[in-house]
């Protein structure tokens, strides 16, 4: 694939969503950055963030991530950046923004099109049920209707856990374990976090076939990617989803 340094590198996702709506997901490419937490130049982020601007109806929420279950709506957040993990809207022209590194960007929409909602989810968010206040938030819709897109994110073989994380996820949801395997050393589990949340989401009442799951990993794929568990002082690539 072609770049240039004055045009950002951005995908969209693949999926079988209607017409009205769209997607971006930024890359790594020219260190394309636009996270404002993880001590990177300041100017190079909001540089980033305008160049990414331009291609948007409206500016994005930006979210205070901290991998909690914590939903918000576009319109209605009291705050500038309200602490959250997930954020949807049914209005025409308003981003909804997750970042990520590792972690799983999903988005959501329905048939109609008639919301749109961006979910971040690493381990912690899919044990303590953030796919599921999700899915709560947006009970004006049905579930059997609704698309999933499962973005970059870590593969199995990439996240290993301790045993700490698999026993929560046996405890706290046992059909979990199906997509934990023993990893290389001795008491490590490698984690599918996106077959999880697939899974969840099947459980909530989507149709398989609605769920976009391609196996793209951040950390396998450097040269497009931040990958936390390669360096905790990445950048963050931003998943995005508006209608119009
Ligand atoms: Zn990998």
């Amino acid at each position: 694939m072609h770049t240039t340094i004055n045009k950002p590198m951005f995908l969209q996702a693949t999926w079988n969503a209607p017409a009205n709506i769209h997607t971006c997901i930024t890359t790594s490419v020219n260190n394309f950055n636009i996270a404002s937490h993880v001590n990177d130049d300041p100017l190079k982020v909001a540089n980033n963030r305008t160049k990414l601007g331009e291609i948007l109806p409206a500016s994005p929420l930006w979210l205070n991530q901290v991998h909690s279950t914590e939903v918000v709506q576009y319109s209605t957040s009291s705050s500038i950046t309200p602490n959250a993990d997930a954020i949807y809207s049914e209005e025409v022209g308003k981003p909804c923004l997750v970042m990520t590194a590792d972690c799983l960007p999903i988005l959501l929409t329905n048939q109609n099109g008639d919301f749109v909602a961006a979910i971040h989810a690493g381990w912690r968010g899919l044990i303590n049920g953030i796919i599921e206040k999700t899915i709560a938030q947006l009970s004006n819709y049905q579930a059997k209707q609704m698309v999933a897109f499962i973005g970059p994110a870590i593969c199995q073989k990439c996240f290993e856990v301790d045993n700490i994380v698999f026993t929560e996820f046996k405890e706290k949801d046992p059909e979990t374990c199906k997509y934990f395997i023993l990893g290389a050393s001795p008491d490590k589990y490698q984690a599918d976090l996106r077959k999880i949340a697939e899974l969840k989401l099947i459980r909530l009442g989507l149709l398989e076939k609605n769920i976009s799951n391609r196996d793209i990993c951040t950390k396998c794929n450097p040269q497009w990617f931040y990958s936390y568990r390669t360096n905790p002082k990445t950048g963050r690539i931003a998943t995005l989803i508006w209608k119009d």
